[in-house]
């Protein structure tokens, strides 16, 4: 029940990019067909909106697919666990994940209603009812009973500098669960920094896994484990964290 006129099939080169990734995919040929759906979504999106800046599949396929899921290198993602994606814009890198591993439960929260409107759409259309998507801050929505300390991992990619989305996903994960934060640019300085607010927020970072994407771009995944509660007085009110970081 695609919207009319979209060619759902991947290109079959872009189909092989994906294969070749090496990411974790219970059933590859399901997966496809799902990728082929949402990139047809995408750049139908795209051409009316400022969705995403994506404008071809193949890059969609790599800077979009295939870097949501290196969160899936490491194993840290296996299971039928709770997974919170914090400013997941357009679904990234939640979509890509619930079509890899469907045993996870994903809630893609973002900002901007209009975004995740699009992720509702977008998973409907692909099938994945493990997908939720919410519309809040994630400053409130971690001081909602019902979310913090409610998840055993959160993702996220190209939100905020490590020392805020410490500040931010520390207070939704369990104790023991994960921040998995995907970074494009790591300095040693935001490094350091982040590692010390994730000490203040009740974290402890575990490893930074550091690679590249097939087009050659640098990327790092940084794990940090939750050791300890994360005190009341956090995640400040919105705007705060990014306004004044921990450090
Ligand atoms: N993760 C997506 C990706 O990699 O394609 C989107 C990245 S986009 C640059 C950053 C997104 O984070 C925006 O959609 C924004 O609305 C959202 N965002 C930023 N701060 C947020 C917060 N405190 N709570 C919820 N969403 C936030």
């Amino acid at each position: 029940t695609l919207p009319q006129g979209l060619a759902p099939e991947l290109q079959p080169e872009h189909q092989a990019l994906l294969r070749s990734s090496g990411a974790e995919v219970a059933d590859w040929d399901t997966a496809l067909g799902q990728f082929g759906h949402l990139s047809a979504l995408l750049l139908e999106a795209s051409a009316t909106t400022n969705l995403t800046a994506l404008r071809n599949e193949r890059d969609i396929v790599i800077k979009h697919f295939i870097d949501s899921l290196t969160c899936l290198r490491g194993g840290y993602l296996q299971g039928q666990l709770r997974v919170l994606d914090i400013g997941t814009g357009a679904g990234f890198p939640a979509l890509p994940l619930a079509i890899a591993q469907p045993d996870l439960q994903i809630t893609a929260l973002d900002a901007t209603r209009k975004k995740v409107d699009f992720v509702a759409r977008a998973a409907g259309y692909l099938g994945l009812s493990q997908v939720t998507a919410l519309a809040a801050r994630a400053e409130d929505l971690g001081r909602a009973a019902e979310h913090r300390e409610a998840y055993d991992r959160v993702v996220t990619r190209a939100v905020a500098a490590l020392p805020v989305l410490a500040e931010l996903a520390l207070p939704f994960l369990a104790p023991g669960g994960l921040l998995l934060a995907q970074k494009a640019d790591l300095s040693p300085e935001e490094l350091d920094a982040g590692l010390r607010a994730a000490q203040e927020v009740g974290g402890e970072g575990v490893t930074v896994d550091r690679f590249h994407l097939p087009a050659g771009d640098a990327r790092s995944l940084v794990i940090i484990r939750k050791v300890a509660p994360t005190p009341e007085r956090y995640p400040r009110r919105a705007g705060m964290p990014a306004k004044q970081p921990l450090f």
